[in-house]
């Protein structure tokens, strides 16, 4: 069974599940397009998700759509510090805060379909679930883990909830103010109390008993786990940065309101960089999906680059390594298409074992991947017995390597010429080349075999 990196236990853990298992995702804020650091994250909950399937366990995720409520923090950023990042880029962008905010839940959507991340069961907008964020502020009020001030703000009194801070390790006794201008917010109990609920009026906002306003983003994602998965489950993932605030926000709601511990394991991706910088909008070094695939590449080459990475490392991603894994993912489909054309047989038991103990050890994904190259490289394997192989285990990966069976084959780019070039230096003898050029040809995926009339390939 899946062993995983629980944040908060600071160990990996036996993930504890029966026939079912529950996990909550943070959702994306859509206000712009998901960057492929974003991907990188809902990419970790699917993974856990297709490795727990494997062992016919029913899993049931929640994701969040936060289309208000999420506040810029950023000063560069769209917003600048302290406005609602939906409301700013709609007005920025000429648009209705409607309009703007499904425009970019659909491309969500596109995104995560074509690097198959398989969809969510419940996917709550919060802007259609403020009454169940207005219920849980209420009943926080009620036990006394909240309380109201005079301008409509509710805050949540973080002195009541004594463990704060296990996921990060911030505890509260060495959380310093924030050391801003205008000094610690006059109408806090404590420097770290935080927002439940903000007034204001126009625009996104509703009425409540405390006053007309909007909820906080942290409250939104306690709000919608307790309802869609209960108050116990076993997952919740996302990306490092939301180890704190967010989620130590999110676990002292949910485990003040339920009076228990609601979440069993906290699971945090690391970041993706780019250019050796965490890739980020307001550092300007986005890389989104469609730019991969104008690049040429197939979509799920960045699949294929993530799976390269185990999710606690820091990835690097360039443009080299998207090239690399694209050729890797097209060379397999090839090898696939190749093995189909023999005779079934049955897995080769040994390589599979090893990918599957890699996949249940913390996701250990590039150990995986090792393994199914030397698995494509082994003579000893019948092609039937390669093909079944991997066709088993793209269950987990995803990367659709059944797609070129039955299609006859073409040529991938570059490959026409690379053979042309190789006829020429066979003609004149050069040797050396020709078998440099025979590599080449086998990188892209191409076999190039010599007969006698020629060379041939496939
Ligand atoms: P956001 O839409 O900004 O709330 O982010 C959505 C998810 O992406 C969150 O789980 C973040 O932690 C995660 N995330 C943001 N930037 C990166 C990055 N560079 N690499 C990996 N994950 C990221
Ligand atoms: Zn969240």
């Amino acid at each position: 069974m899946l062993r995983i990196y629980d944040t908060r236990a600071r160990q990996v853990e036996q993930i504890a599940a029966g026939r079912a298992l529950r996990m909550y995702t943070c959702g994306p804020t859509v206000y712009r397009y998901a960057h492929v650091g974003n991907l990188r994250t809902y990419l970790l909950s699917d993974l856990i998700r297709r490795v727990l399937e494997r062992r016919r366990v029913r899993v049931v995720v929640c994701q969040n759509i936060t289309d208000v409520g999420h506040l810029a923090e950023d000063p560069e950023e769209i917003g600048g510090e302290g406005e609602d990042k939906v409301l700013a880029q709609a007005r920025a962008e000429g648009r209705s805060v409607s309009e703007l905010a499904r425009f970019y839940e659909d491309a969500f959507r596109s995104d995560t379909t074509a690097l198959n991340l398989r969809p969510p069961e419940h996917t709550p907008r919060a802007t259609e679930t403020i009454d169940l964020m207005v219920e849980l502020i209420a009943k926080l009020i009620e036990k006394g883990h909240a309380y109201t001030v005079p301008d409509g703000s509710v805050f949540f009194d973080v002195r009541t909830f004594p463990s704060y801070g296990e996921i990060s390790g911030n505890r509260l006794d060495a959380l310093k103010p924030a050391h801003r201008i205008e000094g610690v917010d006059p109408r806090k109990r404590f420097h770290a109390d935080w927002a439940l609920w903000k007034p204001a009026e126009g625009e996104l906002t509703w009425d409540t008993p405390w006053g007309r306003g909007f909820p906080g983003w942290h409250v939104e994602c306690s709000a919608m786990s307790l309802r869609f998965l209960g108050s116990r489950f076993e997952l919740h993932t996302g990306g490092m940065d939301l180890r704190f605030p967010h989620h130590e926000d999110e676990r002292a709601q949910s485990d003040s309101v339920a009076g228990h511990e609601v979440v069993r394991h906290w699971v945090h991706g690391e970041h993706l960089l780019f250019d050796g910088r965490k890739m980020a909008k307001s550092t300007g070094n986005v890389v989104l999906l469609s730019d991969v695939v104008a690049a040429g590449l197939d979509p799920l080459a960045v699949r294929m680059a993530f799976l390269e990475h185990r999710y606690r490392q820091q990835l690097n991603l360039t443009w080299d390594t998207l090239r690399a894994a694209d050729r890797t993912v097209r060379r397999w489909r090839a090898r696939v298409a190749e093995w189909s054309e023999s005779p079934s047989a049955p897995m080769a038991a040994h390589y599979v074992e090893r990918v599957e103990t890699a996949f249940d050890d913390d996701l250990d994904l590039p150990s995986a991947l090792r393994v199914l190259r030397e698995l494509e490289r082994d003579e000893s394997v019948a092609p039937g017995a390669k093909l079944e192989s991997f066709l088993h285990l793209d269950q987990v990966l995803g990367l659709d390597l059944s797609t070129e069976i039955g299609k006859s084959p073409t040529l991938p780019p570059g490959a026409g010429q690379l053979l042309e070039s190789r006829a020429r230096a066979r003609e004149a003898g050069d040797w050396e080349t020709a078998d440099q050029l025979r590599d080449e040809l086998a990188e892209l995926g191409v076999r190039v075999s010599d007969t006698p009339e020629g060379q041939s390939w496939s």
